[in-house]
């Protein structure tokens, strides 16, 4: 693995050359005193740009990036009914291109890991090893109370589960329980199983909407979805929970005590109108491990952290009529070093030691034109692109807005587009 030498950046507020080699940031010195250190490295002159984490999209469906504009104005179950009408015409060639399409937006967007959940999971493996991205990716559990569904995905999880064995070290098998209300109980429970008896983080959509909840209770003696999972034992450290949307008191002490990294997705959320108060004060001083995610582009339309930052930041000031709400520190926490602890990696910050994954912001633009907080210019100001350059495993995936490959990606997407209608 080769070397890059960021010369001239400003990192962590100071000018700085930072030497990138073995997929990790091996050195960081005072601008201007490290060449001697740096032999073959490939050299980038940083003037005028600052380094920052590469973002964490802790949920999302990365093979639903070409199904943006297809189910806009109607509520959450309508919604999905629809999705899953057009998904019966898919395969896993339009889950490769989809994937590559998501990933590319991730690059320029300035995401550098992303935690997927879709089918043919395979796919997304090769499209987000090819693009040089960071994936965690799901065999995702959905039988709808068929029995023979499940076992057949018990037969597959298990398949894939061994062919992960020979992935590259940037890609990371999980499980998913795709929901309570489509997935049978005993289903649940074997996930739960299979992945604390071999490490796996379980990654599940919970309590998105109030009917999950309502419905949730008529089913199970009164129990909330958190309550349910709960009684299961399912619910520790190692589960991911996308949305955490509609939560009682009860059910924030449940996942606070447990643990449980919390996903808001508040793009989603808020355009299928599931709900907008998202308990993260409640969360994270109960102890969950508050993240963000943008969902799958069907829902949210696009892929981009910047914009899931700061409307997250905003409709938590609304909401709560509080301007001292989700503060800027913790909002880049709950996009870079949360996601870290979730998944165990290195990552997330800029430090002799960390996993190469950087983003170069260009700072040269109007965005960037105040003496004032460079994260706060970053997130309320400047849009995504003012993406520079991304690194991810000590590797260029962007240099200078160019991506390798962009016009090829998007011309083998196109013709699948219609696949889907
Ligand atoms: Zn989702």
């Amino acid at each position: 693995m080769g070397k890059i030498l960021l010369k001239d950046i400003i990192l962590n507020g100071q000018a700085s050359d930072v030497l990138v080699a073995d997929g990790i940031i091996a050195k960081i010195a005072p601008s201007g005193s490290l060449c001697s250190g740096a032999d073959e490295a490939e050299v980038m002159d940083c003037e005028g740009k600052t380094a920052f984490p590469g973002l964490v999209n802790m949920h999302t469906h990365a093979g639903m990036a070409m199904m943006r504009g297809v189910g806009e104005d109607i509520g959450f179950h309508q919604w999905l009914d629809r999705i899953w009408e057009i998904e019966k015409n898919i395969d896993e060639e339009y889950v490769y291109h989809a994937t590559k399409v998501a990933c590319l937006e991730m690059i320029k967007t300035g995401t550098t890991t992303f935690n997927d959940q879709y089918w043919y999971m395979p796919m997304a493996y090769k499209a987000a090893s090819e693009m040089g991205l960071r994936s965690v990716l799901s065999y995702v559990i959905c039988d709808r109370n068929d029995p023979l569904e499940s076992e057949r995905q018990k037969v597959q999880c298990q398949e894939m589960y061994e062919a992960s064995k020979s992935w590259a070290g940037t890609a990371m098998f999980v499980l998913s329980v795709h929901a309570i209300y489509s997935v049978s109980e005993p289903m649940i429970l074997w996930a739960r199983d299979f992945a604390r008896a071999n490490g796996l983080k379980l990654h599940v959509h919970l309590s998105e909407t109030e009917k999950e909840v309502e419905d949730c209770k008529a089913e199970h003696g009164g129990m909330s979805p958190v309550e349910y999972l709960d009684s299961l034992g399912v619910l520790g450290p190692d589960v991911i929970a996308a949305h955490t949307l509609w939560l009682s008191d009860r059910d924030v002490e449940i996942l606070g005590k447990r643990g449980v990294t919390c996903v808001h997705n508040v793009n989603s959320n808020l355009k299928l109108a599931s709900g907008y108060k998202f308990r993260y004060n409640e969360l994270r001083d109960a102890g969950a491990n508050v993240c963000l995610g943008t969902d799958g582009c069907g829902s949210s339309n696009n892929l981009d952290m910047l914009e899931t930052m700061k409307t997250s930041a905003m409709i938590q000031k609304a909401w709560r009529e509080d301007s001292s709400a989700m503060p800027l520190g913790e909002l880049i926490a709950i996009a870079t070093t949360n996601p870290a602890k979730a998944l165990g990696l290195n990552l997330g910050r800029l430090e002799e030691g960390a996993l190469a994954d950087i983003i170069i912001i260009d700072t040269d633009n109007y965005h960037f034109m105040s003496p004032g907080s460079f994260e706060a210019n970053l997130v309320y100001s400047a849009h995504s692109d003012c993406v520079d350059s991304v690194i991810c495993n000590g590797r260029f995936v962007m240099k200078n807005r160019v991506v390798p490959g962009e016009k090829e990606i998007l011309t083998h997407a196109r013709r699948h587009l219609d696949r889907i209608l």
